[in-house]
């Protein structure tokens, strides 16, 4: 039954990132009619943060109140989160985060249960329902930014893993023993083709990069194709690995994708098996809310089991 969206109900999510907690109403077809946002306190511990989370949530509820049902609230998480037992288990941007029961700070300090998921299956979900993924039944999105993080979908479903924690893409081993990752492995696909690994090879920020190749300066030119090889290796093991249809990529260097595309493109071509080089990469068209709008799809989902339940 198709609802209006100018009276239907709202789902009120919340991204928590680690500079900026953003909260946002987004009703069943992914219409975002509110939004806020402040700066995240991530020296101050789960309950200062929980308190900002549970302030927006209300600030932004208000807001929509007059036309909009809220039907329940969802957090998307940085990992990572046992999203089974609810526990976090060592947050690394954000100070005491280390085995907390965040599912249940969250629920007593929303009155409600909240629905938990780790940011990166959450901006999956939100580009299969309301982006560059809809209609797919298996893709893999990847999210590369400061780090690399991601999600797969297979079977119609979300893949969780058995801890709720699977698709720690940007962790899966590109060159044995090689580089130095931030998680402390070394060799991790993160370590060579995050935007962090671009900034630290090229003396520059991944804008200034992506900036001086498109004024034609042939070093940044080398860096960026350099820089799509690298995503595009990462990308092959994907593929072979999960067979998608589509493979979405975001996050903040996702925005110098016309630029990457080719040599990704190249790099399928060149190293993937025979039968897999078919499949299109293509940019997310949700960045910076993928994760909240996958958050309002998982809060919609909850809200309508419950209501079957109901009248079952
Ligand atoms: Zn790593």
């Amino acid at each position: 039954v198709a609802q209006n969206s100018l009276s239907g109900p709202c789902a009120i999510a919340i991204d928590l990132g680690g500079t900026q907690i953003r909260a946002a109403a987004i009703d069943r077809t992914g219409i975002i009619h509110a939004r806020v946002a402040a700066a995240t306190p991530a020296q101050a511990g789960p309950d200062a943060i929980i308190a900002v989370m549970r302030t927006l949530a209300r600030d932004v509820a208000e807001e929509v109140a007059e036309n909009h049902d809220v039907c329940g609230f969802g957090l998307a998480s940085p990992g990572p989160v046992n999203t089974r037992s609810r526990v976090a288990l060592g947050i690394p941007t954000l100070a005491g985060f280390d085995h907390v029961d965040l599912g249940v700070l969250l629920d007593q300090a929303f009155g409600r249960t909240v629905a938990l998921e780790n940011d990166a299956i959450a901006a999956a979900i939100g580009e299969w329902q309301f982006g560059a993924g809809r209609g797919c039944r298996d893709l893999v999105y990847v999210t590369v930014s400061t780090g690399i993080g991601g999600g797969v979908i297979a079977n119609g479903a979300p893949l969780r893993g058995c801890h709720g924690m699977a698709a720690h893409l940007g962790h899966m081993t590109l060159i044995h023993g090689g580089e130095l990752c931030l998680c402390g492995r070394k060799g991790c696909w993160e370590a060579y083709a995050s935007g962090y690994a671009l900034e630290r090879r090229s003396g520059m920020t991944a804008h200034a990069v992506f900036d001086k190749a498109a004024g034609g300066d042939p070093a940044a030119q080398d860096m960026v194709r350099n820089e799509a090889s690298l995503l595009g290796a990462g990308i092959v093991n994907l593929l072979h690995a999960f067979d998608p249809e589509r493979v979405i990529l975001g996050g903040g260097l996702a925005l110098g994708f016309d630029q990457l595309t080719d040599q990704i493109r190249a790099t399928i071509a060149n190293d993937a098996m025979p039968a897999f080089r078919d499949r299109r990469v293509v940019r997310a068209e949700r960045i910076g809310d993928s994760g909240l709008l996958g958050m309002a799809a998982l809060v919609f989902q909850g809200h309508e089991e419950r209501m079957n339940d109901r009248v079952n």
